[in-house]
């Protein structure tokens, strides 16, 4: 299985860095996780708009799925069109992406994807690729989703406040893609709906994890700095993720 970084930013986008956005791609496949702002652009440097086999987006959050708009549109404006958008999320992502069509198109992503509604606790088959989503704390509802191929497991957190069940869904992976926003502990009293590199760290010790690689994070903060803080935590392997690394996984 490749595994390629199409965005590490959280919030919004810096020059040359997207929002959220990782490709897979297994026996010729293409499954996108979450497409931020800026996470299109580099997408169509890996692959065609028509060969994404499915787009998994974890939550409604703009950095994290305002790009399926235009992935869409490259989809079902060239004429003839390609085949509808296969897009895998939370009803309330489509209609906050839909909304983007406006009163005189109303719903017109609607009509031209293909859309399956999910939530947590599922499990679903696209190609090569099984995964199942996990309910986890955020400002608005998130899934974390674990995905086999090759026999292979990646596990990707989206946007988490601190829970066991992020453990749960990182168990045992090959590597685990975990949102570290944060660098401090926000302060007491604050709503925790987004993790910090150590707590990320931390569960990846407590789940196992062969790898794992940092991401979401905030725009400008030194990511050397996330590193370390994680590293105190766990002492595997820990990587970065930076728009256009690729990783070939193959099983242990
Ligand atoms: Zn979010």
């Amino acid at each position: 299985m490749r595994f390629t970084v199409l965005g590490s930013s959280g919030a919004w986008p810096t020059a040359g860095r997207a929002c959220s956005g990782f490709l897979l791609e297994s026996a010729g496949t293409f499954v996108v996780l979450d497409l931020g702002f800026g996470v299109l652009s580099r997408l169509l440097g890996h692959c065609g708009a028509e060969d994404v086999r499915a787009v998994f987006v974890t939550h409604a959050h703009a950095d994290h799925c305002v790009d399926l708009y235009g992935l869409n549109r490259a989809r079902a404006l060239p004429r003839p069109p390609f085949p509808p958008l296969p897009i895998y999320a939370l009803p309330e992502v489509m209609d906050r992406v839909g909304s983007l069509d406006g009163l005189e198109e109303r719903d017109r992503l609607k009509r031209e994807c293909e859309f399956h509604p999910i939530g947590p606790d599922q499990s679903m088959d696209v190609g090569p690729f099984r995964v199942r989503t996990f309910g986890l704390p955020h400002f608005v509802p998130n899934l974390g989703f674990r995905i086999e191929a090759d026999g292979i497991v990646i596990a990707y957190t989206g946007d988490t406040g601190p829970t066991p069940r992020v453990a749960e869904l990182a168990r045992g992976t090959d590597l685990f893609v975990c949102e570290a926003t944060h660098q401090e502990v926000p302060p007491e009293g604050t709503n925790r709906f987004l993790l910090t590199a150590a707590e990320a760290g931390r569960y990846a010790r407590e789940a196992g994890v062969a790898r794992l690689m940092l991401t979401h994070f905030w725009p400008g903060d030194d990511r050397a700095v996330s590193r370390s803080l994680a590293a105190r935590e766990f002492g595997g392997e820990i990587l970065l993720a930076e728009e256009g690394l690729s990783l070939l996984l193959s099983s242990r």
